[in-house]
């Protein structure tokens, strides 16, 4: 069966290669047709003979996805929606930035870990996305702006799409390895981020790879009886589990890492939480920045509302005072069902019955 050319990283390509009696160096020729070049065929890669071409066709396919639905914001955010070979659906994310454009990537179609306020977590996870499905989701990003004709490249990564990035760990590490490939998109590690709900064995091994870019842990609450309100996965994987997890990861890494915080009216936005965290965060402080995300509100999850400006503006200024690195997240493309899972939420509930057991 053939496989997604995507999913090979430069040195199984080039071991692949080699075992067909075809010269190392002509993985990069061939990389070069996918990323630079970005050939839609093998036959029209500028540097690759037709006998290595055919080769490669009978083994490898170049477009697995289609676009089934897109969506464009006045700030210039644009959502897409892919339907993958089997008929899933899952959501891909454009968002432009001073610093430059990134892409938000889903990992699995669905997710197991349930958050209770995110529309991803609503449906329970049917399969991984394969490494060339993540990375194709990138690519698919890369030839939309391509046909704009201004010259415009991915910069950034993030992958906070749909699912649990740490639940499909080599799935996700093989997508990091091809995405910031010097010979490949180039995406430098310090402009690649992993966002994840906080398996603190995954976060150990994370920080024992060689991968080498941006952690992000979706912590929402700075104890274990909200966090475990908030997030069930907190029962298995409480904070005393967790935190030994992050010191490793700091200690290692030698990296800073972002802390994730949605704040939700009236449960977890008070003052007291914002000291409560502080707590938390104690002499980890020049290594960490808290992210306050502002709720996206979901449908299915109406027990929870936004914070209100004002609980915003104090919970920023208590953790300030204690000396903490905070942001505000600027929220990308709120008129265009920007929360992550809704899109492919949504389209599921007015889609036709046969489209939402497909999905489902
Ligand atoms: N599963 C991983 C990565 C995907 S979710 C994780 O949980 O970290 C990426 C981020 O989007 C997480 O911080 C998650 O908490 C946040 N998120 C999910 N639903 C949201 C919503 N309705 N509003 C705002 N942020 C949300
Ligand atoms: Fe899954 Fe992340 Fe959503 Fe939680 S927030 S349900 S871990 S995608």
């Amino acid at each position: 069966m053939r496989t997604s050319v995507y999913g090979l990283t430069y040195d199984e390509l080039a071991a692949w290669l080699a075992e067909r009696g075809h010269k190392k160096h002509r993985a990069s020729r061939v990389w070069e047709g996918l990323y630079r070049q970005r050939a839609a065929s093998f036959a029209e890669m500028a540097d690759v003979n037709e006998e290595c071409a055919r080769l490669l066709g009978e083994h490898f396919f170049l477009r697995s996805m289609n676009e089934h639905t897109k969506q464009q914001s006045a700030d210039g955010t644009v959502k897409f929606l892919f339907r993958l070979a089997d008929g899933h659906l899952i959501e891909t994310v454009l968002m432009r930035h001073k610093f430059g454009l990134s892409v938000c990537v889903t990992t699995q179609v669905g997710c197991n870990i349930g958050c209770s306020f995110c529309a991803s977590g609503l449906l329970a996870k049917s399969r991984d996305l394969s490494a060339g499905e993540i990375v194709e989701q990138v690519m698919n990003v890369q030839f939309f702006l391509d046909r704009a004709g201004k010259g415009e490249n991915v910069t950034h990564v993030v992958v906070m799409g749909i699912g649990e990035p740490f639940d499909n760990f080599a799935n996700m590490s093989g997508f990091v390895r091809i995405v910031k490939h010097p010979k490949g998109l180039a995406i430098g590690p310090r402009h690649i981020t992993v966002s994840t709900s906080g398996l603190a064995d995954k976060i150990v091994e994370f920080a024992d790879s060689d991968l080498q870019v941006n952690l992000a842990l979706s912590l929402h609450a700075p104890n274990d009886e909200l966090r475990t309100k908030i997030m069930k996965i907190n029962r298995a994987i409480p904070l005393e589990k967790l935190m030994p997890a992050v010191d490793y990861y700091l200690e290692r890494s030698n990296r800073k890492i972002t802390l994730e915080y949605i704040l939700l009216r009236d449960v977890n936005d008070r003052k007291e939480h914002a000291a409560e965290l502080a707590d938390l965060i104690g002499h980890r402080v020049k290594q960490v920045t808290v992210n306050l995300i502002p709720y996206n509100p979901v449908d299915e999850h109406s027990q929870y509302q936004r914070s209100e400006q004002e609980s915003v503006r104090a919970f920023y200024d208590t953790l300030k005072k204690r000396g903490v690195n905070c942001t505000v997240r600027i929220e990308h493309g709120t008129d265009i069902d920007a929360a992550c899972g809704q899109l492919r939420s949504k389209q599921m509930r007015n889609g036709t019955e046969r489209e939402r057991q497909i999905v489902g």
